[in-house]
């Protein structure tokens, strides 16, 4: 017998919240998950939107403001928040510009000062730029309790399921468009669950977990012909290039159009990272014995547990495509950048083509932009990799705006991948949607 009905509430912040009242901008890095971030805010109510869509004008006005030294996401960002600046009725004081930032060893972190600067000398002093810090693995929101944070992270997970999703069935589906459809659909499912989601934590775990299995039988009824004659290229590269479609002229698709299927590094994968280096620096400093340890420890503990909870919902779809833990990334990345020297993306980068190569991909394709700090280490360690995995091919792809025959870079880099896919040492596994047939015949 149920002695306690729950009833599902949803705590909202009140008008004394100091960022009530106000629309929260967040940079539209990735498809899916920052639609669902924008959810997780107005569950609490807060008013959020992705930036509007990058497109010519962003980068005329982006590089209107920057010199040209600047990475290029700084550009894009810049030119995107700026476009809503110049919306009319634009409104500084009711606006919030939400740019993280990082101390770590590269420019990412002079981005949120360098917008700052950038919007005082155009007359929009008053918008305020929120920024939440790598060092606390992006969970610093100040202004934010807990329920908030993990419920960031859960969404940030789920738009991943989805992301990895779409990428394992666009490439076969017999419907086109069918796929990135699908995708958008349970999209919007996802960020009305969170939404309406109920501020008790297990109940608002339930109906995520529903919505990703609703979006998973959407993603079953998609027609496809599931068939092993497609290169597996393996996706790494910094995070907001590889993710952003804009930024990177849709590499992704392009690929895809050429015949291969990605296999894209997450977000999630790079807040673990940072949780990791916080402990680290504690570490470093003496603090293993601190409520900051505590803290971060907990968290990294809470994240976990959920990341699996939903993941665990996809174990048969994912059967081939398990994500490497941390620890066995970082394994992988030492023997070529050592710990504790070497920090930051390219160690992901590294550690995950290494796992790659050892699961059975036929190519790694890094995306950067043009003189990323990451992207330049990353590449001058590559040859070395490749040698070291029976020479599986690496091509950096680097981006700043301009155009180039990407087309015919990519059919030259396929071409590669499928000579190495007829003697690669390791094969891939298929998940059970392949037909054995199919995976036969293909292989010859
Ligand atoms: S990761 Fe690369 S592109 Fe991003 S801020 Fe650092 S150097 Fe610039």
């Amino acid at each position: 017998m149920q002695l306690h009905k729950h009833r599902c509430v949803t705590r909202k912040v009140g008008s004394d919240h100091p960022l009530y009242g106000k629309t929260v901008y967040i940079p539209d890095m990735a498809e899916g998950s920052v639609e669902a971030l924008c959810a997780a805010l107005r569950w609490i109510g807060l008013a959020a939107r992705p930036t509007p869509l990058s497109d010519v004008h962003t980068l005329e006005v982006g590089g209107k403001h920057t010199s040209g030294d600047e990475c290029f996401p700084a550009r894009v960002t810049t030119g995107d928040f700026l476009k809503i600046a110049q919306q009319p009725g634009f409104d500084a004081k009711r606006t919030i510009f939400m740019m993280p930032t990082t101390d770590g060893p590269c420019r990412f972190g002079q981005y949120a000062p360098f917008l700052r600067k950038v919007l005082r000398e155009q007359g929009h002093g008053d918008v305020q730029v929120l920024s939440t810090h790598g060092e606390h693995g992006y969970s610093d929101f100040k202004d934010f309790d807990n329920a908030f944070v993990r419920t960031a992270w859960r969404v940030v997970v789920a738009a991943d399921i989805l992301r990895k999703l779409l990428l394992q069935t666009r490439p076969y589906e017999t419907l086109i468009g069918a796929a990135d459809r699908t995708f958008r659909d349970s999209l919007a499912d996802l960020c009305q669950t969170v939404e309406q989601s109920c501020s008790n934590s297990a109940c608002q775990m339930r109906s995520l977990s529903d919505s990703l299995l609703r979006a998973r039988a959407r993603f079953h009824s998609v027609p496809a012909r599931f068939d092993g004659h497609r290169p597996l290229i393996g996706i790494v590269g910094e995070i907001f290039c590889r993710l952003n479609n804009f930024s990177n002229q849709d590499l992704v698709r392009r690929l895809e159009s050429q015949g291969a299927e990605c296999w894209m590094a997450d977000i999630a994968e790079w807040i673990g990272y940072t949780n990791a280096e916080e402990a680290r620096n504690l570490r470093l400093a003496g603090r293993n014995y601190s409520w900051a340890m505590i803290k971060s420890k907990l968290r990294s503990r809470v994240q976990f547990a959920d990341e699996h909870a939903l993941r665990s919902l996809f174990v048969e779809d994912f059967e081939g495509y398990e994500e490497p833990s941390l620890e066995e990334a970082l394994k992988l990345a030492r023997p070529y950048l050592p710990f504790p020297g070497a920090e930051g993306e390219m160690v992901m980068n590294i550690g995950r083509s290494a796992y790659l190569a050892l699961h059975g991909a036929d190519g790694i394709a890094d995306i950067s932009p043009f003189a990323c700090m990451n992207g330049v280490v990353s590449e001058a360690i590559y040859p070395k990799l490749s040698r070291d995995y029976a020479g599986i091919p690496v091509r950096n792809f680097y981006f700043d705006g301009q155009q180039s025959d990407l087309d015919c870079d990519i059919g030259i880099y396929l071409e590669l991948a499928r000579s190495y896919r007829g003697k690669k040492p390791r094969e891939r596994v298929y998940p059970g949607r392949f037909s054995r047939r199919n995976v036969e015949m293909a292989a010859g």
